[in-house]
């Protein structure tokens, strides 16, 4: 025991010795970057929000280092005019592919399929995507992180949530005391953050979100089914934080009325729970359950790992579904719609996630879409863009490093060739991105995109979902 103590001590004292001269090696290669962008409108996103034209803003050592001051000698200049530039955008629900697959045996077999976790991360930035939360967390999401964080790989901000209550990989607990030991081992592992899955019973709900609370994390999740025909005060409890998908609300109820929304939101508001509408997965679920057809043309699908793409078009659960079915998945959608105008009404915040990486949702293009169904649903603009920033960051515990644009936050950024306050679409005219301070411009943005889209059409035929199963069985 002793030994392995020491053990211990010696690998995590070596790997931080490892960590901070990988730091400053990224760091000072960075250092010399300072960037100044002048004559452009800025829309911080701040409570107050008051846009701020034709300014110098000046990007130094990963930061916003001022705003309408001196530019430094050897900043590089990026000309702003006629553009806007607004945070780099969060999305708050997404299951980013990882390696690793059940049964390996390491260390003589490794996972039967592995990504390269840059072309992963590509299309995030490149619809400047800054901040994920990774609501399916796993071991193989905190080694995408450090690569980001290594400098290895130009990725967003990660947050991660371990799931209590799923099945298979996640951590089941179908008792109070299962439920308590699983989020104290999920805070041993790393993960900041708890999300309750549909499967839990009431009492381990209960007992997840309480000890969770106890141990400073913060619960996102499902409702579990067990809560089906009881009282909606039943689920809505305090550091129960953050409903993982309105579809989670319609799911507890038949009666999909304005006034049932407006009972959700009430209990939402006073257990300061707050909502990821998620209407773009809904939307996603009706569009390819009408045609896959609707697959094929999602933008961005080409830059969809080829594993994926298989999967999405050859196994698609939602395609070849009755007529009835598909009458209900419209039936979902406007009740989505009813539940974003109760919760907009009760002012409960309401937070952009996509649940980008399942079927029929891209990873980063789907934000903006989420953008404009939230528009459509009745937010103004400013509202919805609050939700993929400043609101994220705030829900994450980050709002006094990103989410807004002001002196002394980390420089993620989106400088865009039209104003977004005007057309919420606009946040897609995407002229240059930064990440953490790093500047990636157009070029360099085509240039990662059609890196990933090369390697896919290039190893197309080397995936094949329904093999890839039948190998796992055999
Ligand atoms: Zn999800």
């Amino acid at each position: 025991m002793k030994k392995f103590y020491l053990l211990t001590v010696f690998v995590i004292f070596s790997s931080c010795n490892m960590k901070i001269s990988t730091e400053q090696a990224y760091q000072s290669s960075h250092q010399e970057m300072i960037y100044a962008i002048k004559n452009v409108n800025i829309i911080p996103m701040t409570t107050k929000n008051t846009v701020i034209k034709n300014a110098t803003v000046v990007i130094k050592e990963h930061k916003i280092y001022s705003i309408n001051k001196s530019i430094p000698k050897n900043a590089t200049i990026i000309e702003g005019k006629n553009k806007w530039l607004i945070p780099g955008l969060i999305d708050m629900h997404v299951h980013t592919l990882s390696d690793g697959t059940p049964f390996v045996m390491y260390p003589t077999k490794g996972p039967l399929v592995s990504f390269n976790t840059q072309y992963n991360m590509t299309p995030y930035i490149a619809n400047g995507v800054t901040t994920v939360f990774e609501l399916g967390a796993r071991p193989e999401h905190i080694g995408q992180r450090n690569e980001i964080i290594r400098g290895d790989v130009i990725g967003p901000r990660i947050a991660l949530a371990k799931v209590i209550g799923g099945n298979k990989s996640n951590l089941t607990a179908k008792t109070p005391s299962d439920g308590r030991n699983a989020v104290r081992f999920a805070k041993e592992e790393g993960y900041e953050f708890i999300k309750v899955y549909t499967w839990l019973n009431e009492e381990t709900f209960k007992a997840v979100v309480d000890e969770a609370e106890k141990q400073n994390m913060k619960v996102v999740g499902h409702i579990p089914v067990a809560f089906k025909g009881k009282q909606a005060k039943d689920f809505f409890i305090p550091n129960f934080g953050l409903i993982a998908h309105a579809e989670e609300l319609s799911k507890q109820t038949d009666n999909y009325s304005y006034k049932k929304a407006q009972e959700f939101a009430r209990l939402a508001k006073e257990n300061s729970t707050w909502l990821i509408p998620n209407l773009s997965n809904m939307v996603a679920i009706e569009q390819q359950a009408k045609s896959l057809q609707n697959i094929e043309n999602l933008l961005g699908f080409k830059y969809v790992h080829p594993l994926m793409q298989n999967k999405w078009l050859m196994s698609n659960s939602y395609h070849g579904v009755s007529d009835d079915l598909i009458a209900y998945y419209k039936e979902l959608i406007d009740f989505h719609i009813l539940i974003v105008k109760a919760f907009k009404e009760a002012g409960v915040p309401m937070v952009a996630g996509t649940d980008a990486g399942i079927s029929g949702i891209v990873l980063g293009f789907s934000l903006h879409e989420e953008l404009k169904l939230l528009v459509e649903a009745g937010l103004k603009n400013a509202e919805a863009l609050a939700s993929a920033t400043r609101l994220g960051a705030q829900w994450l515990g980050i709002d006094d490093k990103i989410g807004t644009i002001e002196v002394g936050k980390f420089a993620d950024l989106i400088l865009l060739n039209e104003n977004p306050l005007e057309k919420i679409s606009n946040t897609s005219k995407i002229s240059s991105v930064f990440v953490n301070g790093k500047w990636i411009d157009r070029n360099k943005i085509d240039t990662m995109l059609s890196d990933v889209e090369n390697w896919n059409n290039d190893n197309k035929e080397k995936f094949d979902w329904k093999e890839l199963l039948n190998s796992l069985k055999n």
